[in-house]
This record gives structure tokens, C-alpha cells and sequence, in this order.
């Protein structure tokens, strides 16, 4: 007989992302070419200081647990990091490390929710974001963020999504998938609201804080307001900044208590993350920081690249992200054409058509919350995103009215 899974596990979706990663690798082994655009991490490598760092750890001996908090040394250049780069104080008891952002945005969850609580998620979002809080016996409440908008959370959609049963609202900034970038004026108008409503906590995802163009700033609310310290919690990590994401080092700053909880969860569950990635992790923070002026100017180029060939097809419209290294695709003028299989009717069965015809593999908006879209990351080679944005535009080009 085979064993009875939970409901909670039945009801879970697989990634998505990581799906399209499976879908992509198959067509792959089955000789095919496939130009992805579906990858949602830098294609360069962990710069080799940090590098060295990790193997001269390792080479030391730093092939032990830690403290289920992280590394004191780590969690100091946390705080470190966060007065220079983000002007906000925390001390190492106020930080805990973990095995990702994603992690920690579980454990964080796992610690403060009670079933038919409310989690406030601007859309489009990460696709996790619902999945980890439907795990956690939560209901996620979506708001809508249009284009019209910048894809920002406005005030006024912010007010109208909290209830009584709002626990949290999670914000990403800059966005995956839409790049949008809340910077100080857009928090200050958020924070009005917030300070009305009192029993909502703010989870603020800032992977992408390095990644943005054109002098745009990334802004942590906690910076903004007096009262913001004590209901946020800023997730971060090395992953995208440091081209760090199979090192699997993410990390929170926030009130002791619920830094504390999701310390005791870490205990129970994984221990601690891995101790010479949490060496190598200090080598990152603390070290040059130019290597990431470096991967910035290079996703620039691809951006600019990438907006002005999608912009190029006719029923395609492509806002400029501010940051991340993804773009999202407005395709619904595209929708109702025909293809060699009939009428195309929604943006999964263009990322179908896409991958058949063009042999280019999209993820569909419809996967984080927006339907009627594209995301692709441009965190691939130029030549990828002139050949495979080339290949998109002959695709469409054949869909008849
Ligand atoms: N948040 C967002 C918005 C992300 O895009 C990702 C990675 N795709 C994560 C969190 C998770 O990052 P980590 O590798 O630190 O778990």
C-alpha cells in the first residue's frame, strides 16, 4: 500500500520555476536547442575571492555545525552590511541565518501563523510566496498591481486588503517577476497606511536589493518611520548579489522574539546552514564589492537589450524594470490568435506555442499571479536574447487573427 500523503502536500504546487527548469532540461537531453529564458539565478559565477574563502574554510576545518542562529561573525557582518548599506541598526541577536531567503520567509511564516490568518501578497509576486503561506494553513490575499501602477502596491489596494485577519504583508522590492522598485516616496505613502493598522507585520524580500539600474534606490521601510523596527522583517541573502545561490545562505533581521522562534524552528528542522558557506558569506559582505558593480552593468546592457527587441514585436509591450533581472511582458493584445493548433487563449498556451515553434522557453504570468503576461529573465547571454527575442517576434509573427 502506498503511504498516505497529508493534505497540505496534495494541495501543493510544485515550483513553477523550478518545473519550466525540469520541462527545459528534458527537451535538452532530447536533442532539441532551447534558447531559456526561464532561469531565476545569475548565469556568472561566485566572484573567486569568495570562492577562496569558502575552499580555504573547508581546507581549515570549518566542517562543523553551528549555532543554529549562524555564525556570530557572520551575523555581525550582517549588521554591519545593513547600517552601511540600508541605514538601519540591528544587533547580531536581532539576525539569524539560514539555508536561503526562502527558508527563512518558511521558518518566518512557520512561527507566526494560525490557521485563517491573512497574508496581504501584492501580485504579481514570487510564485512562492502563496504556496509557503497556503502551507502554513494561511489564506493568501491576493492585490493586483497593474502596469498603470508601475506594478507597485499602491496605498489605496493596500488599504482595501487588510481585514482584522491580516497578519502580514510581504513585499518584494525589486520584484520577481516585474522588476518594480519600491523606493522611499512609494514606502512613505504605504507606511501611512500601515500605521493605521497596527497588527500588521511587514516582511520585506530585498534579494534583489543590488540589482538595480539607473540610480534607482531600493528603500527598507524600517529606515523610514520609528515604528517600523518592531513589525518588519528584512529577508535577504547572497544568492542573487553574490551569484551565490547553490551556497544556500539567506538571512533575516528583525524583533528578537521572532528572530528567536524561527532560530528554535532552524533547531528542529535543519540545524544550521552550512558552516564554510557561512565563512565564504563573510568574505562577501565584507570584502570587495566591486564585482557587483561588475554583474550590474552587464545585466543593464541585457536589459536594454532585451525591453527594445520585445518592444520591437507588434502586440507586445514591455515596461523597463528598475531592477532584478527579469522582464514581464504585457502579451494580451496577442491573445485570441490562432496557432497551427487553434486559437492561443491565455498565456500558458503561448509559453507552449513559444517552446514548440521557437524552441524558446518563457515562463507564464498566469504562474505569478498575473495572467495575460511574460516573465523572462535576462540573466542569460546577449547572444541568447538576440537570437531567442528574434525567434519570439517570427513566432507571434505567424499567429493569424
Ligand atoms: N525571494 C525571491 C523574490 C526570489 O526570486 C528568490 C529566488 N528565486 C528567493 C526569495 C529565494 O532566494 P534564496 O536562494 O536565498 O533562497
Amino acid at each position: 500500500m502506498a503511504i498516505a500523503l497529508s493534505k497540505k502536500v496534495q494541495a501543493l504546487k510544485p515550483s513553477a520555476s523550478i518545473a519550466a527548469k525540469q520541462r527545459v532540461t528534458e527537451l535538452q537531453a532530447q536533442g532539441r536547442t532551447i534558447l531559456d529564458f526561464t532561469l531565476g539565478e545569475p548565469d556568472q559565477d561566485t566572484p573567486e575571492a569568495i570562492i577562496e574563502a569558502g575552499v580555504s574554510a573547508l581546507r581549515g576545518g570549518d566542517t562543523h555545525y553551528t549555532g543554529s542562529a549562524g555564525k556570530l561573525d557572520l551575523r555581525k557582518a550582517i549588521c554591519e552590511k545593513l547600517a552601511r548599506d540600508n541605514a538601519v541598526t540591528y544587533t547580531p541577536d536581532e539576525i539569524v541565518v539560514a539555508a536561503g531567503a526562502k527558508q527563512i520567509i518558511y521558518e518566518a511564516f512557520a512561527a507566526t501563523l494560525e490557521s485563517g490568518d491573512e497574508v496581504v501578497i501584492p501580485a504579481p509576486y514570487w510564485v512562492s510566496y502563496p504556496d509557503i503561506v497556503r502551507l502554513n494553513g494561511a489564506v493568501p490575499v491576493i492585490v493586483e498591481c497593474p502596469p498603470e501602477t508601475g506594478f507597485r502596491l499602491t496605498p489605496e489596494a493596500l488599504e482595501a486588503a487588510i481585514t482584522p485577519k491580516t497578519r502580514w504583508l510581504i513585499v518584494n522590492s525589486p520584484s520577481n517577476p516585474s522588476g518594480a522598485v519600491l523606493e522611499r516616496e512609494h514606502w512613505a505613502a504605504l507606511i501611512e497606511v500601515l500605521e493605521r493598522h497596527p497588527h500588521v507585520a511587514v516582511m520585506t524580500d530585498e534579494i534583489y536589493e543590488k540589482i538595480v539600474f539607473d540610480g534607482i534606490r531600493n528603500c527598507s521601510p524600517v529606515s523610514l518611520a520609528p515604528g517600523m523596527k518592531e513589525r518588519c522583517l528584512i529577508v535577504n541573502g547572497m544568492s542573487k548579489a553574490y551569484a551565490m545561490t547553490g551556497w544556500r545562505i539567506g538571512y533575516a533581521a528583525g524583533p528578537a522574539n521572532l528572530i528567536k522562534a524561527i532560530i528554535k524552528l532552524i533547531g528542529q528542522s535543519t540545524t544550521c546552514t552550512t558552516a564554510f558557506a557561512q565563512t565564504a558569506a563573510v568574505e562577501a559582505l565584507r570584502g570587495d564589492q566591486k564585482p557587483i558593480a561588475d554583474m550590474v552593468a552587464i545585466y543593464r546592457e541585457r536589459r536594454d537589450l532585451i525591453v527594445s527587441m520585445l518592444n520591437d514585436i507588434p502586440g507586445v509591450t514591455c515596461s523597463t524594470p528598475g531592477g532584478a533581472f527579469y522582464v514581464f511582458p504585457d502579451i494580451r493584445p496577442l491573445l485570441g490568435r490562432k496557432g497551427p493548433d487553434g486559437a492561443i487563449d491565455t498565456d500558458l498556451e503561448l509559453v507552449t506555442y513559444l517552446l514548440d515553434e521557437a524552441g524558446v522557453a518563457v515562463m507564464d504570468g498566469t504562474s505569478y499571479g498575473m495572467p495575460g503576461f511574460l516573465r523572462l529573465s535576462f540573466a542569460t547571454s546577449t547572444a541568447t536574447i538576440r537570437s531567442g527575442c528574434t525567434a519570439i517576434g517570427a513566432a507571434i509573427a505567424k499567429l493569424s487573427d
